[in-house]
């Protein structure tokens, strides 16, 4: 197997970053995944992404058998030091900067640098992750350009070869419940639906046609306005 043909993938537990999982699995020879706990002001996330990492094997075990390792890294230290309201309890309100203070600065920036550390020791030469321009928010570090110069300072910081894939970066939610069912018919898509999730506020039990969540949340909206777009389409 070539190196190059091997994957990292950002996998944070939410709709985003498993239909990146999915997307690297249908391209890559061999797929490992990494996820960060950041001080995160719930755990669900973390909880949910080793459950959605089990029921995709048991669910869809022909797409999976190129996934390799799940890599759990500690950035709690970083969590504190960029505080925001995803890493504590604080009504989400948007800042004079207009963004919301869901944004964590240098988050991405954060994860591509621990994900390219690992890819390196491992030869995991292409990183996956989920960012999206699209998203309401429009955080810095999710846009196309921010993370092309990170592909770029880490080849040169690392003397390396990588490359960043963000299949969805130009697609919105609509798309991507289109994208998850070519990829993995309603089967995935129901996995989506069960075992990924994407609300701020870490609300589990209320479950929605779209999955579960508190329903207002900024996160919640997105998902469910998406789904509904989908579903009248499709
Ligand atoms: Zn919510």
């Amino acid at each position: 197997m070539r190196k190059d043909d091997t994957a990292l993938v950002l996998f944070s537990g939410g709709q985003d970053s498993a239909l990146c999982l999915v997307w690297a699995l249908k391209r890559f020879a061999r797929v490992e995944t990494i996820g960060f706990d950041y001080g995160q002001r719930h755990n669900i996330e973390l909880e949910v992404r080793k459950d959605f990492l089990l029921e995709i094997k048991a669910t869809l075990p022909e797409l999976t058998q190129n996934l390799g390792g799940d890599h759990s890294v500690d950035l709690s230290g970083f969590g504190k030091l960029a505080e925001s309201s995803l890493t504590r309890e604080r009504e989400i309100v948007f800042n004079k900067t207009g963004l919301p203070d869901t944004f964590v600065p240098g988050r991405n920036l954060m994860f591509f640098t621990a994900a390219a550390a690992l890819g390196y020791r491992r030869g995991l030469m292409n990183l996956v992750g989920g960012m999206c321009e699209t998203d309401y928010s429009g955080y810095p570090d999710c846009r196309e350009n921010t993370l092309a110069v990170m592909q770029e300072a880490l080849n040169l910081g690392m003397d390396a070869h990588f490359t960043i894939h963000t299949p969805l970066m130009h697609i919105d939610k609509a798309q991507s419940w289109q994208m998850a069912d070519e990829l993995g018919s309603m089967a995935l898509v129901e996995l989506i639906i069960e075992h990924t999730h994407t609300c701020y506020l870490g609300v589990r039990d209320k479950r929605h046609s779209w999955g579960y969540g508190c329903g207002t949340c900024p996160a919640c909206e997105l998902r469910a306005q998406g789904f509904a777009k989908w579903r009248a389409m499709s």
